[in-house]
């Protein structure tokens, strides 16, 4: 034990004794310490249903119980945590709560937790192989894993000329495979082609293409967002798809990407991957496939089919922090191939350059859109180093992979689609209520753990149903005992109820499912 005043004392976390300064890492002081915080966290998750699940207070509480400005002197552990209780969880939606049902869950768990607190540990920046061998080749494996377990082609795999790579987010990856396509056009066509490339998604495609394309340079004008309809499911007609890329090339601009999603945002819509792949295939276009919510349920081989077609596209990315129990932040993405992704974000400073990444360029010959080209690969010296600084927006990293091999490990695969089973089982209980009260309507088909719905009292207007849902969703979510979100489908104002959350049991979906029936009933009564 060293002689350090430890946090729960009067001093904090400061070295009284020798006056050499600040020794901020010490391993008994860690050890202490972080004791108390996994305790502290531990009774966090036993007491999450005793806080409201959203948070009630006002823009600007915080201010208003923090001083101006920072302590000069250290100050005890326990006085920090007592202000954590007080004054930030007052202040925190409690996305681990049984009774979050909104947007879609962002999983925690005792395994995503102890990869976490052991990636902190470590800390390590981890951009390229030498930074860190094992948190380069831990990423490769675990994204391999998960690439078989989701049946992807093998061209996903890192064993080949594609791979994958644990991004922060499905918006990063959306952007970064924006980038490598267009990258790869305008070297065929010229930098001034910009203006004339065209993006493609449906008008349910997530907004992270919408700034992916703002951030990568593509005109307003030239991303197309093609409408889908109720009658199919919200999912894009590979017919809306042919006619937008024709009209564009007739009007002489270059079609570029095209983004499909598994399980959209508002609805969880399939778009159906085969047919829009071929189409993409057809004109030479990029196929990216958004799967960042429901790619977890294909784990499972009754969900495997919304990804038939997978073999089509060139990029695919799916969120282990959302419903798969990795702790936020972990994006899976897996390109086919990774020389794309290496040209458009590589840079080779000195100060970065080491015996095992220093990049050769490779040249060949290649003809496409009528037009015959020299192509400039990029390899890496040793054949098996990936430096995954050149598959990312910024330089540094984290030991991500940790958390999901973790998850993979402590849990294995059958849990991990039983953790899935029951969430759509649930939700499947939540939709025969709201089919078993007439008052109510289901307004989307259900595929996966998402149920849009909403509250449709006999002989109102459009408008009016469209305001007593709002109304609706503010009385549940204002009383903190339940959080859920909302969308818009076909000009409707939608309820969206998720099954998503680990501790969500039975109990939360029936005590739910009554709260809105009673907020129901008294609007109506009001
Ligand atoms: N794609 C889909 C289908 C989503 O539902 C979301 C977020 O919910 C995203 C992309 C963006 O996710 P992220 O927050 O990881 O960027």
């Amino acid at each position: 034990m060293s002689d350090w005043v430890f946090g729960d004392r009067e001093n904090g976390l400061s070295d009284k004794d020798n006056g050499l300064g600040l020794k901020a890492m010490d391993a008994e002081q860690l050890r202490e310490n972080a004791h108390k915080m996994v305790d502290f966290i531990a009774d966090y998750y036993k007491n999450i249903e005793t806080y409201p699940v959203l948070s009630q207070v006002e823009p600007g509480y915080l201010q208003k119980l923090l001083p101006d400005s920072a302590p000069l002197h250290p100050e005890p552990l326990q006085a920090l945590l007592q202000d954590v209780e007080t004054k930030i969880l007052p202040g925190v939606t409690h996305w681990q709560s049984p009774d979050y049902f909104a947007y879609f869950p962002s999983n925690s768990s005792v395994a995503g937790f102890l990869g976490e607190m052991l990636s902190a540990g470590i800390n390590m920046v981890g951009f390229s192989w030498i930074t860190s061998p094992a948190a380069t080749e831990l990423e490769m494996i675990v994204l391999d894993w998960l690439a078989n377990l989701l049946n992807l082609p093998h061209d996903f795999l890192s064993k080949g000329p594609g791979g994958g790579a644990i991004q922060g987010t499905a918006s990063e990856a959306i952007l970064v495979v924006l980038l490598a396509a267009r990258d790869k056009v305008l070297r065929e066509v010229g930098k001034d082609g910009l203006g004339r490339l065209v993006v493609y998604g449906s008008d349910q495609t997530h907004a992270s293409l919408q700034k992916a394309c703002q951030i990568a340079g593509i005109h307003a004008e030239n991303l197309r967002l093609l409408k889908t309809e109720s009658c199919n499911g919200y999912s894009l007609s590979p017919e809306s798809l042919t006619e937008a890329i024709s009209h564009d090339i007739a009007s002489g601009l270059i079609p570029l990407f095209f983004c499909a999603t598994v399980g959209t945002t508002s609805s969880t819509a399939v778009d159906p991957l085969l047919a829009l792949g071929k189409i993409t295939k057809k004109y030479g276009i990029w196929f990216h496939v958004d799967a960042a919510y429901a790619g977890s349920a294909c784990i499972c081989p009754e969900y495997r089919h919304h990804l038939n077609g997978i073999e089509e596209a060139d990029s695919f990315n799916m969120n282990c922090h959302k419903w798969f129990l990795t702790n936020f932040d972990c994006s899976a993405l897996w390109i086919k191939d990774r020389s794309a992704l290496i040209q458009s974000l590589s840079t080779n400073p000195e100060y970065l350059k080491n015996k095992v990444s220093i990049s050769i360029l490779r040249i060949s010959i290649k003809f496409s859109r009528n037009l015959l080209y020299v192509v400039v690969h990029q390899a890496s010296q040793g054949s098996t180093v990936i430096d995954y600084k050149d598959w990312q927006i910024p330089l540094g990293r984290r030991f991500r992979s940790l958390k999901l091999w973790m998850v993979l490990r402590l849990y294995g695969v059958e849990n991990l689609q039983s953790y899935i089973r029951n969430h759509i089982k649930l939700a499947q209980q939540f939709e025969d209520f709201v089919v078993q009260d007439s008052r109510f309507e289901v307004v989307a088909t259900r595929t996966f753990s998402l149920v849009c719905f909403r509250f449709l009292p006999a002989n109102k207007t459009e408008e009016y149903v469209n305001k007593v849902n709002r109304d609706l969703l503010d009385a549940v979510n204002s009383s903190g005992k339940i959080f859920i979100s909302h969308t818009v489908l076909s000009g409707k104002y939608v309820l969206r109820f998720v099954v998503g959350a680990p501790l969500t049991e039975e109990r939360h979906i029936i005590a739910a499912w009554k709260l809105l029936q009673e907020a129901a009933s008294s609007l109506l009564e009001n």
